[in-house]
């Protein structure tokens, strides 16, 4: 009997407590206004857009072809870059080789253009093939998919056999491609795994192809991806030994992100 009055107690006496506790008032935490949620430092940069007539850079872009020379350019092989500078584009030379860029990038911000000739002839993966290869790594392929069908996962925009676009947004032969890439480049682990794969959006004529692709390795012809541990690198384009007639490039610009 002792022990239930003291329960009961007990019980009363948690009660009393709670309902004090419910009566005490607290500070409301403080009402927004729109001016706490908005931040004026830092400004971003201020970045003057190409011009939408002449398709030039924008002002912070580094310029790796205006039309003039390849001087930002040399041969993968050693030397000069060799390809023909001609009417404002250079032309792919097939007797020399690949060429790539002087500088090294890592992530970025790339643009660039492309054309496969009028009277290009051949198929598949025979007709109007090149690539741009990221940090000299990884090709997003470039073919001439116009009428012209090939496995998915080797066809423009593809990053090479590894995945196939979202869509074929080609342009017909004589008519100029346009290639924009956000890329950012993989991180390392100490044992040369991917701690951060390379990603890549592209947007080809305006249409998304690849929407942030994580990329599994190297582009291999014969074989699956390597991941192979490297810091920054070329940008390169692709001298493929199909006997097609070869394509032209102009208007390359970087942005360095
Ligand atoms: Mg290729």
């Amino acid at each position: 009997m002792k022990r239930v009055i003291l329960s009961a107690l007990a019980v009363m006496l948690f009660a009393g407590a709670s309902a004090q506790e419910q009566k005490k008032e607290y500070p409301k935490p403080e009402g927004m206004r729109p001016g706490m949620t908005e931040f004026w430092t830092p400004q971003p940069k201020v970045v003057t857009p190409g011009d939408i007539k002449t398709n030039s850079a924008p002002s912070d872009a580094i310029v790796l072809f205006d039309g003039t020379n390849l001087s930002a350019w040399k041969s993968r092989g050693g030397g000069e870059a060799a390809w023909k500078v001609h009417d404002g584009v250079f032309t792919v030379d097939k007797s020399k080789g690949d060429i790539e860029t002087k500088m090294h990038f890592g992530s970025m911000q790339l643009h660039i253009e492309w054309m496969v000739p009028e009277n290009i002839t051949g198929t598949g993966q025979g007709r109007g093939n090149s690539g741009v290869f990221l940090q000299g790594m990884y090709e997003v392929q470039i073919l001439d998919c116009y009428n012209n069908e090939t496995y998915s996962n080797g066809q423009t925009g593809s990053i090479y056999k590894q995945v196939r676009p979202l869509a074929n947004a080609m342009r017909k032969p004589g008519e100029w491609n346009v290639y924009d890439i956000i890329y950012n480049a993989p991180v390392f682990n100490e044992d040369g795994t991917y701690k951060v794969h390379p990603t890549i959006t592209l947007i080809h004529n305006g249409v998304l192809l690849l929407n942030n692709f994580a990329i599994q390795g190297t582009t291999e012809y014969i074989g699956l991806p390597r991941v192979v541990k490297h810091g920054d690198g070329p940008i390169q384009l692709q001298m493929h030994g199909d006997p097609s007639e070869p394509i032209s490039f102009r208007n390359i610009w970087v942005r360095k992100l």
